[in-house]
């Protein structure tokens, strides 16, 4: 080796590519792992559907639901279920709380299509459902693809109806049209945000009309449908939380089947990640909390949100069976803000800042802080957390890389790490890339995939406090 070989391996940052410095133990792990997480994002597209999801894996593993006054000790097992839309699971380490946790906070909501609270209604011999879009979208992006209804509606008896259309083979499915490209020539003339309006953004539902005499005949026969199936009339729609999601399976994109793609990535591939270790896990040393939030595609608000004080009392519980105080945990905590980042995407590379952009294959993606402009909103993570981080994965055999979200005043993004770093817990953003992030589907890398769960599974059993 030359002197300046030798002086680029110890002094440039090791750049290499992720395929040549996966090791062959991991190299082999990857697909089962993805394959898991894949069954994960076809069965659980929903806050709810994620929340039931993970229920049922986990007490299959020896969760139980927390009952406040139940006793604790270390290599218990419990989750609290915060109204069925967001859920947050302990398992307990060898120290005691007064030490610190280590958390993983990931969210399960992702961008769709809620419909209105008066939905239905019959145009031109069609039946529609209006919709109201959650999170941010391209709208656009929403036309002429397969759709499926998903969601709950509550009967005027208080009874709850689980419905889900459009995601079995034999299924219809649900469709938002747009223009044809023939009598497009003003909708052309648009601006990308304009093209398609959000109060275009209308299910198509049915065509039939019932039998026999008068107006909105289509529409009464869709809700014959709709009464038949899961017995609800119109009325039932206001109290619902219905939602039209892209219909059908994530996929292995590429011909080397080193991409995945599907719908709501963003953030249950995180969610997945910080989830999956605790079923396996041995005892930790500190407690391991994984938080799957709802709401953060709109700012983390409400009840089921990370900004709930749902989570306070839930970890205030546990730390009453210890006698210990919630405000002492806290400080002594460390947290992953465990959600996904840009991925470099060359065809539209003035976006992003090359040399600072998480790349796909590069690893779980670290961001020391999110927000726009001159940081604004931001949650700028400490050099000595990071610090921390370094040595967390380094020495645990974790792939990562840095991440920065695009070009410097191109836009911007947050998390939640700034609700739980105002909670006085350290707090570090750490995810996976995403290739065209809160499209109807998007696409993430193997790679990057296991090794955000490797990077949640090293940091739950790590032994460094926290100050
Ligand atoms: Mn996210
Ligand atoms: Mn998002």
């Amino acid at each position: 080796m030359t002197n300046q070989d030798e002086l680029r391996r110890t002094l440039f940052r090791d750049t290499r590519h992720g395929y040549d410095r996966i090791t062959p133990e991991d190299a082999a792990a990857m697909e089962g792992y993805c394959r898991d997480y894949m069954t994960f994002l076809n069965e659980a597209k929903t806050e709810r559907e994620a929340v039931k999801w993970t229920i049922a894996k986990a007490e299959a593993a020896g969760y139980r639901a927390w009952e406040p006054g139940m006793p604790l000790s270390a290599g218990d097992k419990v989750y609290h279920n915060n109204r069925g839309k967001s859920i947050y699971f302990a398992h307990i380490g060898s120290r005691p709380l007064s030490e610190g946790a280590h958390i993983a906070a990931a969210h399960v909501d992702s961008p769709r299509l809620d419909l209105k609270p008066n939905p239905l209604y019959e145009d031109a011999d069609m039946a529609y459902l209006k919709t109201h879009y959650y999170g941010g979208i391209k709208k656009y992006q929403w036309t002429t693809i397969p759709l499926a209804l998903h969601g709950v509606v509550i009967l005027k008896d208080g009874t709850k109806v689980d419905v889900c259309i459009g995601e079995s083979e034999d299924d219809p499915v649900l469709y938002v049209t747009d223009l044809l490209i023939h009598l497009a020539a003003d909708q052309m003339k648009k601006t990308l945000s304009e093209g398609v309006t959000a109060e275009q953004l209308n299910l198509l539902i049915g065509s039939v009309p019932a039998e026999g005499e008068g107006s909105d005949r289509v529409k009464l026969a869709a809700l014959q449908l709709l009464n038949a199936k899961y017995g609800i009339t119109e009325a039932d729609f206001q109290s619902a939380e219905l939602c039209a999601v892209p219909a059908g399976k994530a996929r292995f994109v590429g011909l080397d089947r080193s991409l995945i793609c599907g719908y709501g990535h963003d953030d249950r591939v995180c969610a997945y990640a910080a989830f999956a270790p605790l079923l396996t896990q041995e005892t930790p040393e500190f407690t391991s909390v994984c938080l799957l939030a709802d709401k953060e595609e709109i700012g983390s608000v409400g009840v089921s949100g990370m900004k709930s004080r749902c989570f306070e009392t839930f970890m205030e519980d546990l730390c009453q069976t210890q006698g210990a105080s919630l405000r002492r945990c806290f400080e002594k905590s460390f947290c992953f803000s465990a959600d996904v980042t840009n991925a470099f995407d060359p065809t539209f590379a003035e976006t992003c800042d090359r040399r600072n952009n998480a790349v796909i294959n590069g690893g779980v993606g670290v961001c020391k802080y999110t927000g726009s402009r001159g940081k604004s909103g931001a949650s700028d993570a400490s050099a000595e957390a990071m610090g921390y981080v370094r040595r967390l994965f380094e020495d645990g055999g974790v792939l990562w890389q840095t991440a920065t979200l695009g070009r410097v005043d191109q836009g911007g993004g947050g998390t939640v790490a700034g609700f739980m770093a105002n909670r006085n817990i350290v707090t570090v953003d750490a995810g996976v890339p995403v290739l065209s992030m809160h499209a109807p589907l998007e696409v993430v890398s193997a790679l990057d995939c296991y090794m955000t769960k490797k990077a949640m599974a090293v940091f739950y059993l790590s032994k460094e406090s926290h100050e």
